[in-house]
């Protein structure tokens, strides 16, 4: 059930942004693009056939050997303590370097399946520019190249048909986790922990903790107002023997999977401190999750007026494309804003899930289509003819018609708006996937 997570590593320049890109490629949809996302060009998600993955870039590693060891970076580290395969990538077209050697020694630790790809092959003879290669003493490499597409999709079979099933995968089903699944997800300090135990409260008693399926995150179910819930604990408040004990490590790959099993995200941003780059890593994440979202805003005890101004016209401004999204200041300290919190939790859990019928989809979309036409290419009407739902939680409007992909992505921001009006999907992603029948 969970994803495999696989690392891609390397030197500079030998591909990996440009595999990582092919390897996330948004998916078929045509999703509505956020302007002013930013996509997180570390981590991705993608799928072969009905397989998806998660892949993470570690950037680069110089592979040098001076000073103290840069390959322990951290990051790196974590990424490849995470992982459950590697991508190990190498430059066909300079051959192999001394730095090639230093990582696959470096990799080597770590004890994961590792795939040697030697990657701009195109054009060239495969056998001849893998052959140096086998030095590496990883097994056979794979000529591949990113740019061009040459055996992606061949390297990224093989290295899952190499990752070992999940444990605890059919111990139980999600489903059977009472309730709105609901994730807390935000960076190290945001106050995940103080807003966690708010929400369960005096349920605490009543509460028991279950394995989660993930690697470290706890599924807790929890009452609250009559409405069953099961919070997605990725800050690890359950598995504490006191409070004071940190142990949890921040793991963006936790929260991915963390959003991925729930029904809503409430991502919390620390208030008094503004909107930080890797908020906007995970807000970019969640949105791309397709789960309900809400935001968090707290500490907002500690903030002045003038503060408090700052924060919102700061909000306001960075975050128009996750304008869906309720912002509730809150203080996870008082209690303050929690109840409201539950409130659009619920709403924008029943708006996820609302059906609605073929009929009423299709009323919208002529009168959207009437009020402002598709445009005219080549001198033919872009014609949209009907619409279905496809699926929920995010809702999938599937749109018939002809010559659909000459269609703008502002087109399609102005549907996704039209729709989200009048069916009050409020606080959920929407996705149109257009199908040409021409
Ligand atoms: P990274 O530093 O490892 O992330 O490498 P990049 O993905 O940024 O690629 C470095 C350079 O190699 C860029 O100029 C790419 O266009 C080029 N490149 C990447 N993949 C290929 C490939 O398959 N063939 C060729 N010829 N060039 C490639
Ligand atoms: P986590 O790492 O995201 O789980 O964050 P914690 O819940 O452990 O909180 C980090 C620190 O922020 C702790 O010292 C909390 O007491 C403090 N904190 C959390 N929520 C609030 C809040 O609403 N107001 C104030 N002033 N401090 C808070």
């Amino acid at each position: 059930m969970s994803k495999p997570i696989i690392a891609l590593v390397g030197r500079p320049n030998v591909g990996k942004s440009t595999l990582f890109n092919r390897l996330t490629r948004s998916r078929d949809a045509i999703v509505a693009d956020y302007p002013g996302l930013t996509r997180d060009r570390q981590y991705g998600t993608g799928r072969v056939g009905s397989q998806p993955y998660i892949v993470v870039d570690t950037g680069g590693l110089s592979g040098e050997t001076e000073g103290v060891d840069p390959l322990m970076a951290g990051q790196v580290r974590a990424a490849l303590d995470e992982a459950d395969a590697v991508l190990f990538l190498v430059d066909g077209r300079q051959g192999i370097l001394p730095a090639d050697e230093v990582i696959a020694n470096y990799v080597r630790l770590f004890d994961k399946p590792v795939h040697v790809l030697v990657n701009k092959a195109e054009g060239y003879d495969h056998d001849l520019a893998k052959s140096e290669f086998f030095q590496l003493g990883m097994g056979e490499p794979l000529a591949i190249s990113s740019a061009h597409g040459d055996n992606v999709e061949k390297a990224i079979n093989d290295v899952l048909a190499e990752i070992p099933e999940k444990e605890h995968e059919d111990e139980f089903e999600l489903d059977d986790h009472p309730g709105v699944r609901v994730a807390v997800i935000g960076r190290p300090n945001v106050g995940k922990s103080t807003l966690i135990n708010r929400m369960i409260g005096e349920e605490r008693v009543v509460a028991f903790d279950m394995p989660g399926t993930t690697r470290d995150s706890i599924f807790v179910p929890f009452e609250r107002d009559g409405e069953p819930y099961t919070l997605i604990d990725t800050a690890g408040v359950r598995r504490r023997k006191n409070i004071k004990e940190k142990i949890e490590k921040f793991s963006i790959v936790k929260a991915m999977e963390a959003m991925d099993q729930s029904h809503v995200v409430i991502l919390v941003i620390d208030g008094s401190e503004g909107l930080t780059d890797q908020d906007l890593t995970l807000l970019g994440l969640a949105i791309e999750s397709g789960r309900g979202l809400v935001l968090a805003v707290n500490k907002w005890d500690n903030l002045t007026s003038y503060q408090r101004e700052q924060v919102k016209n700061e909000l306001e401004r960075r975050l128009q494309f996750a304008e869906y999204a309720k912002q509730h200041l809150i203080s996870a300290l008082h209690g303050s804003g929690v109840g409201d919190l539950f409130k659009t939790v619920q709403m924008v859990y029943k708006a996820a899930f609302k059906k609605v019928s073929t009929s009423d989809l299709n009323r919208v979309l002529e009168q959207a289509v009437h009020e402002h036409q598709p445009p005219l290419v080549a001198g033919r009407r872009v014609k949209l003819r009907y619409a279905h739902l496809g699926g929920l939680n995010p809702p999938r409007v599937i749109v018939h018609g002809n010559q659909v992909d000459k269609l703008s992505e502002s087109y399609t921001r102005y549907l996704v708006g039209v729709f989200r009006k009048a069916f009050k999907w409020v606080g959920t992603p929407i996705t149109i996937e257009y199908k040409a029948n021409e």
